[in-house]
């Protein structure tokens, strides 16, 4: 099937950009790297009046900056270049590993942070990185700009809290902690998860874990941050006993769906074993 007609809108200026979402009333679509925005039309699934193509805006939009502490990502980065930026390798490497978990090689050389964002899959690594990294999301209208904390971005499954004429132009991240692991079960590498678990933390004084934060994928609406485990692991020490704690209670925001790529009790069946894992790695110090 082909998309159903619309405008090709190709601005100059991230202004223009904006001028044009509002002209069309919120039916207009942003079109970045084109790869999950692409089979949607094709099928029909959208049928926005116009697309507005922000690939010429690369230099408002495709930049990766560090800024002090912060390390801020231009919507249009592409994962290609997330993959090869030693800003990203030494400021972010978890952002950096866990790219390479995103489809084949043309994907990640077309997709970009904004539009994974943007498409807010539930099992989207880029959405999964930006919550347990406490990344800030910018996105602006002609109106002004608003910063949306990525633990508050997910509205549900491929829902975000971003307005139609509101275009992502950033997402800022905080200094990360010192310690992150990552994994995912996929159907086969590089296919869509089945379920990811991605964890930070820093270790402070005699050997107390801070700022831990543990992120699921794939087992509910939207990517979540467990946040009650995460609250049993904060200012300890962590023995066996603490751990085996931290991912029973993990459970408490896992509402996991039945779909073509796994059943609901065996996405539940796999998140304590693998927070449990990731967690003695983490206290066996071992980095990513
Ligand atoms: C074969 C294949 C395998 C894939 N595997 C994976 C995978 O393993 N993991 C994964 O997470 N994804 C996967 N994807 C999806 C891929 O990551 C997409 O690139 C991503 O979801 C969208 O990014 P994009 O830049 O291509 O956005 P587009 O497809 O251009 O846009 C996606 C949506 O976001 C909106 N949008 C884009 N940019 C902005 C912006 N700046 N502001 C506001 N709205 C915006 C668009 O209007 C559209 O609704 C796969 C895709 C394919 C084709």
């Amino acid at each position: 099937m082909k998309a159903a007609p619309f405008e090709y809108v190709k601005p100059a200026t991230v202004d223009e950009a904006l001028q044009a979402l509002e002209d069309h009333l919120g039916m207009a679509r942003v079109l970045a790297g084109g790869q999950s925005l692409l089979p949607m039309l094709g099928m029909r699934l959208m049928r926005p009046s116009a697309l507005v193509d922000i690939n010429g805006l690369a230099g408002e939009l495709g930049r990766i900056e560090a800024r002090g502490s912060e390390t801020v990502v231009g919507a249009l980065v592409r994962y290609a270049t997330i993959e090869s930026s030693p800003v990203v390798s030494e400021r972010l490497p978890l952002l950096q590993h866990i790219v390479q978990y995103i489809g084949d090689r043309q994907v990640r050389n077309r997709g970009t942070i904004g539009g994974a964002l943007a498409q807010a899959d539930p099992t989207g690594e880029m959405a999964l990185a930006c919550l347990v990294l406490d990344a800030t999301i910018v996105a602006r209208t002609t109106q002004g700009e608003r910063d949306i904390p990525a633990a508050d971005f997910f509205a549900g499954s491929y829902a975000s809290v971003l307005e139609p004429e509101e275009l992502l132009v950033a997402v800022r991240f905080p200094l990360a902690p010192d310690h992150c692991r990552f994994f995912e079960r996929g159907r086969k590498h590089n296919d869509f998860a089945v379920l990811s678990v991605a964890v930070a933390a820093s270790r402070g004084a005699e050997g107390r874990w801070e700022g831990v934060r543990i992120g699921l994928g794939g087992v509910n609406d939207r990517p979540l941050l467990a946040e009650a485990a995460a609250a049993a692991l904060e200012g300890r020490t962590w023995d066996d006993a603490t751990i085996d704690a931290a991912a029973a209670l993990a459970m408490e925001v896992v509402d996991a769906p039945d779909d073509v790529r796994a059943g609901a009790a065996y996405r539940e069946h796999l998140v304590p074993i693998h927070v449990r894992r990731l967690l003695r790695e983490l206290a066996q110090g071992e980095q990513r």
